[in-house]
């Protein structure tokens, strides 16, 4: 039987799930407005569906894994396993008021009407801080509730903030951090197993890729160790002698995060013709 993968039909997670899934080497045939895609060189199928039916759907066995926001995975409070983040789609769920508005903290919110899209959430949050306050469940467009006087405040998801800032709203509390993951159901098969556990490799390393660089540069040969030391990544670096006497060329990986820093570095222990290259895959 084929690994049954729900990704979302149409939205923000989209575009990076099928690529994801491509990357991983799960070409998906979805030319066609279809619901359902074959995958090539995969033993599995590709499901298009609503973000918010997605949870139900994997509780009930129907999918057997997911690409879906962790966001949504706990508004439906759904009995399934998060498997691995996937570092894209990272946005928060906040609590923001009308600029000016008399906040001084969550106990504002006392008695106050509050429109969202994700009410378990908030009234989780609510309920942890003893605050009884009045919450309108909206299905979209939720910012724009206290300017027609629905709402006090709102509780939505930000990314960037340019949504709240236009609509004239203030972030005032974060009450969940979330990213894209892969969620699968809890009683899968032997097969089924093995056949995410492949998934997972490849995404894995589709993911470390995504995370360093390959670095290569030209060394004077009493630099090597301290070089070597400050690039940890993998095993150990590369070195092959340069025509040119008394200097290498020294080749390994850096955490995207750590490279500026260690840039600097390397040029004051007197490294030249630094160049970085994407890794597209890495197994380590
Ligand atoms: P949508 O396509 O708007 O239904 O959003 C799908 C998912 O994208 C959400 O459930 C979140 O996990 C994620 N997401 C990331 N950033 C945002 C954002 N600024 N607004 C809405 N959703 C976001």
């Amino acid at each position: 039987m084929p690994l049954n993968i729900a990704i979302q039909k149409k939205g923000r997670l989209y575009t990076e799930s099928i690529q994801l899934l491509k990357e991983a080497g799960l070409k998906v045939d979805n030319s066609k407005d279809q619901l359902k895609a074959k995958v090539q060189k995969f033993d599995a199928e590709v499901m298009f569906l609503r973000n918010s039916d997605i949870p139900k759907y994997l509780e009930d066995g129907v999918v057997d894994l997911a690409i879906i926001g962790e966001n949504t995975l706990i508004e439906k409070e759904a009995d399934i396993s998060v498997l691995q983040q996937l570092g894209f789609s990272k946005c928060r769920l906040s609590i923001a008021l009308p600029k000016g508005s008399d906040y001084k903290n969550i106990n504002s919110l006392e008695g106050q009407k509050i429109a969202t899209s994700y009410p378990n959430t908030l009234q989780s949050y609510l309920n942890e801080k003893n605050v009884k306050a009045e919450i309108h469940r909206i299905s979209g467009s939720v910012e724009i509730a206290p300017n027609i006087g629905l709402a006090d405040a709102v509780c939505d998801l930000v990314s960037s903030g340019s949504t709240l800032f236009k609509n004239g709203l203030e972030e005032k509390e974060i009450i969940l951090k979330s990213e894209a993951c892969i969620a699968v159901n809890k009683n899968l098969g032997a097969e089924k197993l093995e056949l995410i556990d492949e998934l997972l490799f490849r995404i894995q390393s589709v993911l470390k890729g995504r995370n360093n660089k390959y670095i290569l540069m030209n060394v004077p040969n009493k630099s090597i160790d301290a070089v070597s030391k400050i690039l940890p990544v993998l095993k150990s670096p590369t070195v092959l002698p340069l025509v040119e006497e008394g200097w290498s060329s020294l080749h390994s990986v850096i955490s995207e995060d750590d490279f500026w820093s260690v840039i600097k570095e390397l040029k004051s222990l007197g490294a030249e013709g630094i160049l970085v290259v994407p890794i597209e895959k890495m197994v380590v």
